[in-house]
């Protein structure tokens, strides 16, 4: 009986089923094309320092230019060249091209760029890195990578080695997307991160009571481990004057900036970058 009902189904969702399969399909048969067709590119957002209102650098964003699609957006085909294996060369990819944009800024300012748990469980990956940085002339000091919680729960010696050997040489480690993970907070003292970015979501609601109460509690966390601490997807003067008044360091987000092209932000940089550091 179970076997002719799960037969039935199969024949129910047959049709549904192959179309799916085919419109996924088709995603990777035009992922895979992509990357040698030049039709990736990098936006950056700005980051500012909420004390003092300057921009302290920028986070590469991608964008795919589909001839066919249209502009597609990262959560869409992330995921489908993880899956796919194409992370890595795009990953390596979008890491050459935001250190050779960041090579064209004031000195000083950070070039943050986000990097996908299959990119770092990868072989190397750490030499990517640096082959990036040694290419493009950027110090180390001046590259972010933006993980998620997630990595750093990652039971896999090999990826926190990686991650420490790139911490040793100067590269900045910021945690993305904070508070959305399992947020067991045990990893921090495993591997010592130098940034954490709140989550959008909790500065959407952060009118709530109790998400302004959560969210004033991770500022209190990156306080007291020495850390900074971002806040991710600032849209109103409400938000950023609640976070001012609890001590966040920085601001990311439409209200100080939306993500624009290379030379875009290149000239907001050499306008509203630190004094100290443009001169
Ligand atoms: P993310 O790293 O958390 O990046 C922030 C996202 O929030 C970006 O979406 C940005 O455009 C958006 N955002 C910034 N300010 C605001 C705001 O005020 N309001 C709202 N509603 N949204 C805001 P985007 O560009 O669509 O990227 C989505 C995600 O895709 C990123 O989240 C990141 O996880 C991933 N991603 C983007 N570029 C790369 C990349 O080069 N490599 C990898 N592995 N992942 C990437
Ligand atoms: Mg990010
Ligand atoms: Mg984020
Ligand atoms: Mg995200």
């Amino acid at each position: 009986r179970a076997k002719s009902e799960g037969r039935n189904l199969y024949r129910f969702f047959e049709p549904k089923m192959d179309a799916m399969v085919q419109t996924r399909r088709a995603l990777e048969v035009d992922l895979e094309t992509a990357l040698p067709r030049q039709e990736f590119d990098l936006d950056f957002q700005p980051i500012m320092n909420i004390a003092s209102g300057e921009i302290t650098g920028a986070e590469a964003l991608m964008r795919w230019h589909s001839p066919v699609r249209g502009t597609v957006a990262p959560d869409q085909f992330i995921p489908v060249a993880e899956d796919i294996g194409l992370i890595v060369p795009l990953g390596e990819w979008a890491l050459r091209k935001a250190c050779a944009a960041a090579a064209g800024w004031p000195p000083g300012l950070r070039i943050a760029v986000n990097v996908s748990a299959v990119q770092l469980r990868s072989d190397g990956f750490a030499r990517s890195v640096i082959s990036a940085l040694a290419f493009s002339g950027v110090p180390a000091g001046q590259l972010e990578l933006e993980i998620t919680e997630t990595v750093l729960m990652d039971e896999s010696k090999a990826v926190l080695k990686a991650l420490r050997q790139l911490r040793d040489l100067g590269i900045r480690i910021a945690l993305d997307d904070f508070g959305t993970g399992y947020s067991s907070l045990g990893y921090l003292r495993r591997f010592p991160v130098d940034k954490i970015k709140i989550d959008r979501s909790f500065i959407r609601d952060i009118g709530n009571r109790d998400t302004a109460a959560i969210v004033r509690t991770i500022i209190g966390l990156g306080t007291e481990l020495g850390i900074v601490v971002t806040a991710e997807g600032v849209e109103t003067e409400l938000q950023l004057d609640m976070l001012r008044d609890n001590g966040c360091t920085e601001a990311q987000g439409y209200l100080i900036g939306v993500p624009s092209k290379a030379a875009d932000i290149q000239r907001l940089l050499k306008s509203r970058a630190p004094r100290s550091q443009t001169g």
